[in-house]
């Protein structure tokens, strides 16, 4: 991962390599700015006079987590006609924001559940309260959705804030119903690959997974690969419109063959009436985008920086076209006009939405009696539950060795320290170090695993599966 460098003025430079952060240190060049993601100040530099290149920053909205990549972008140009190709993305930095809807809900539900019990309670003196509920504002979001739009639109903020960022691409909608109904209607379209159809391929694989809630639509069976499925069996005239096309696991759709569909669901009347009536149905254009990314558009667009949208369809061709392994991080890199992704083996920045702990001081059990209760003071000598720390704990103790990761501090001055390979407990507060202040996310730098790379995962062997394509890799991760 290149480490990001400010100037003196902590004005945003080109990101550098580690042997070069690393230079600039040991010359005294280069203060430490930030450990996580590492990012150095020079003493000698100011953005003025130094070249920058253009850096797009692509963003992968997720419901737990969401890809962002920062790519140095190169311009190609086609070495035949001469025109803009798709430009070359250089990876920078990779960051994987995990998202906390989930410990939101609970917590919010907690607060209810209280609130409830409370309202029930010594009533009898207390005016009764009717109509005092204001309802919703219109683009209200609830809470936990709400979070995943405004950490993002942080780390979007604080990544412009240590690297010069001049693009951003988004993924907007799941497919592309234009590019669909263009190709349906015959009409050229701009580039290479839309020409070839692939492209409105992977849009109508998308449009058809939202359509048939990804599930078999004759057996419902879900989490096994499912293929395009011509509802009027092609041998028997039927077309390549969506309407008439359905998802199948693999058992169904050999059993169906080129028999007629009346013919295949004849023990199942209820259930060929209700294919034969979902086929029908467009999905509308609603379907394919959801209120958070579309919040998520609008606060990009204030930003002022020009915005790139396009969809999961177009997402998922250039993954499976550059055969990358299907990750937060890379799929981010291939949202939008992308040619080449380089520099894919990196470790992942995983940047962990912990929150900034609660104010209730006291734990329940299940039953909601007292458990325990957490201390007044949050800080315990000069430490504080979110820091990251660096502990060297020597060899007299049980827990020699070297610990990095974010600390829980105790009154006791024991503290616990989450490490990447797990919560290593009771290490004494003398050995530990501050690496940097608790900001509210647990960091954590991931490696990608070989293994998973390529064709090879599951995921996008049933994406090509699902397109009818064949498993033809050009390059290897
Ligand atoms: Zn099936």
């Amino acid at each position: 991962m290149s480490v990001f460098v400010l100037d003196r003025s902590k004005k945003p430079l080109m990101p550098c390599s580690e042997k070069r952060a690393r230079k600039l240190l040991t010359a005294g060049r280069a203060r430490v700015h930030r450990m996580y993601p590492f990012t150095i100040r020079l003493l000698d530099r100011t953005a003025e006079d130094s070249a920058l290149q253009p850096l797009r920053l692509s963003i992968d909205p997720g419901s737990k987590a969401t890809g962002l990549a920062l790519c140095r972008v190169e311009d190609r140009v086609d070495a035949d006609t001469g025109e803009a190709g798709e430009p070359a993305l250089h990876i920078v930095a990779l960051v994987e924001l995990v998202h906390r809807g989930q410990a939101i809900r609970d917590s919010l539900r907690r607060r209810a559940m209280l609130r409830r019990s409370r309202r029930g309670r010594n009533t009898r003196y207390r005016a009764p309260r009717f109509d005092n509920r204001g309802g919703k504002r219109t683009g209200w979001l609830a809470p936990s959705l709400l979070h995943r739009v405004e950490t993002t639109l942080t780390w979007v903020r604080r990544l412009r804030r240590w690297a010069p960022v001049s693009e951003l691409a988004q993924e907007l909608v799941r497919f592309d119903m234009q590019l669909m109904q263009a190709r349906a209607a015959g009409k050229g379209i701009e580039g290479v690959e839309y020409q070839r159809g692939e492209l409105a391929g992977f849009e109508v694989g998308e449009y058809l997974l939202a359509k048939w809630g990804r599930r078999c639509a004759y057996c419902d069976a879900e989490g096994v690969p499912l293929e395009k499925d011509h509802i009027v069996a092609r041998a028997r005239g039927g077309s390549d419109r969506v309407s008439n096309l359905a998802l199948a696991c693999r058992p169904c759709n050999r059993a169906k063959g080129a028999q007629d569909v009346g013919e295949f669901l004849a023990h199942a009347p209820a259930r060929l009436a209700r294919i034969l009536a979902h086929a029908k149905a467009p999905l509308k254009d609603a379907a394919a985008v959801n209120a958070t990314r579309w919040r998520l558009f609008n606060d990009l667009k204030s930003t002022g920086l020009p915005l790139q949208t396009a969809s999961g369809g177009r997402t998922k061709f250039n993954r499976t076209r550059l055969a990358l392994p299907k990750t937060h991080v890379l799929d981010a890199a291939c949202v939008g006009r992308v040619g080449e992704v380089l520099r894919t083996a990196q470790p992942t920045l995983q940047v962990q939405c912990n929150g900034r702990g609660s104010r209730s001081r006291t734990r329940l059990d299940a039953h909601g009696f007292p458990r325990g209760y957490l201390m007044r003071e949050k800080s315990v000598l000069g430490f504080r539950t979110g820091d990251m720390v660096h502990a060297t704990v020597p060899a007299s103790s049980r827990k020699a060795g070297t610990w990095v990761g974010r600390v829980a501090v105790r009154s006791s001055g024991s503290f616990n320290v989450q490490t990447a390979a797990g919560t290593v407990q009771g290490i004494n507060h003398r050995h530990c170090r501050v690496l940097m202040r608790g900001d509210g996310y647990g960091y954590q730098l991931v490696a990608q695993h070989r293994k998973e790379s390529g064709y090879r995962d599951g995921a996008s062997r049933r994406a090509l599966s699902l397109f009818g394509l064949k498993a033809e890799v050009s390059r290897a991760v």
